[in-house]
């Protein structure tokens, strides 16, 4: 087992694409690390740059004690599970497992006694003689993971290893990989596009987009203080609403408008946030994310912080109500929010919204909010969140 230290790392491909640029992580011994971001964000570069299957531009790379940047793929002591499985069809699962083995000529009783284990730990002993063919999706992935945990390496590298099951199976999976690694204290470096995989696996997140670094930590951290605009959006789903507001000052009590409504701040916001002080007269982005608003009928008082509305749309989830509600106040268009509705294939969205935004809040399933029904929407002023709407970083 072992720390993984990246530093200054660059990937630049022989077309000229940058992939990856000055990404710096420290990654300890044993922790499960999830780089996170949309399609080509240079994840997967990244990836394989660790596991020696991608050339290193710039930057070093050091497993445990020694920098690997010219340390062939196959001497790096790392396991790497890949999305697409990369199983032998001829071989038996037993011989799938052991093949890694089997090419560094361990003993043969000890492969049979490794093989088994692992067969144990990954619920596949009934399997070990039939062919990858022959079994589902979630044991072939199985079957990968048991490959890269028989060889005891010091790292588990994985790219997207749950995308190919259906959406249950992948939450099944997700719980097994958590526990599999914190059984076996395995340094790992897990790769994935989708932020749910990624808040509930990771130790720590690193959120990438376009090749650079925007904030790693624990997924509660980044859910409650994204850095910037992009990292705000891109955690929590549905994602954060960002809008337009303008922020006054009324001898000391701070007041947002979105267009023709208000709410009023608290003073203890003012206090976790004195920079935002600066913003009195100014324009601000204003992020407030979906559970932090209720139906004020639930909260039981229309007093306080207070949207109102028209319901316009209202999915019921089973354990929440989602509530699509419009505000006369502007949307946020910026290079980062374009982004992530692209990614999320909304362009249309972004578009509309030229009109107002439109705003989502996750209701308790007590709600009886129905489609074109007046709304009145409490919202946790407690919990909002502040951009530069020059800059997109947070306002702290
Ligand atoms: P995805 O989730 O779609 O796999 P990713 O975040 O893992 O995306 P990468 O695959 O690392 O992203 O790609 C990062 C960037 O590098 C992309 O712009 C991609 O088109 C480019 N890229 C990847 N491989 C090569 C290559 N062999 N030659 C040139 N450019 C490449």
């Amino acid at each position: 087992m072992a720390e993984i230290v990246i530093d200054g790392l660059g990937k630049v491909y022989t077309d000229g694409t940058r992939a990856v640029n000055d990404l710096s992580l420290d990654i300890q011994d044993g922790e499960f690390l999830v780089l996170v971001g949309p399609s080509g964000c240079g994840k997967t570069t990244a990836l394989r740059m660790i596991a020696g299957l991608e050339g290193i531009s710039e930057g070093t790379i050091r497993i445990g004690d020694r920098v690997v940047n010219d340390v062939p793929a196959r001497d790096r002591d790392v396991a790497m599970v890949f999305q697409s499985y990369a199983l032998y069809p001829h071989l038996n699962i037993f011989e799938n497992i052991a093949f890694g083995l089997r090419l560094r000529k361990l003993p043969k009783d000890e492969i049979e006694e490794r093989v088994r284990e692992v067969a144990r730990i990954l619920e596949l002993e009934e399997h070990l003689q039939r062919k990858p063919g022959n079994l589902s999706g979630g044991q072939r992935q199985r079957v990968a993971m048991g490959r890269a945990i028989v060889r005891r390496p010091r790292a588990f590298l994985m790219d997207e290893p749950l995308s190919n099951l259906d959406a249950k199976l992948r939450v099944q999976m997700r719980a097994q990989i958590a526990r599999i690694q914190r059984d076996l204290g395995v340094t790992t470096v897990y790769v994935t596009h989708d932020q749910t995989e990624a808040m509930t696996l990771g130790d720590r997140v690193a959120v990438m987009k376009r090749g650079v670094l925007q904030q790693v930590g624990p997924p509660q951290e980044l859910y409650d203080h994204p850095r910037n605009l992009f990292v705000a959006g891109f955690v929590g789903s549905p994602g954060m609403n960002l809008l337009t507001a303008s922020l006054t000052d009324n001898d000391g009590r701070y007041r947002l408008h979105l267009g023709e409504q208000t709410l009023d701040l608290p003073d203890g916001l003012l206090h976790r946030r004195p920079a935002l002080r600066g913003y009195a007269g100014a324009e601000v982005v204003l992020g407030i994310r979906p559970e932090d608003m209720e139906d004020a009928e639930i909260v039981g008082s229309t007093e306080g912080a207070t949207l109102t509305s028209v319901a316009d749309l209202v999915e019921a989830m089973g354990s929440d109500v989602l509530v699509h509600f419009p505000l006369g106040a502007d949307p946020v268009v910026t290079e980062d929010t374009r982004e992530l509705a692209r990614d999320a294939g909304a362009d249309d969205a972004l578009s509309a919204a030229a009109e107002g935004v439109v705003l989502v809040g996750r209701f308790s399933p007590r709600t009886h909010v129905f489609e074109g029904q007046d709304i009145t929407v409490a919202v946790d002023t407690e919990r909002l969140h502040f951009f530069d709407p020059a800059t997109g970083t947070a306002i702290r």
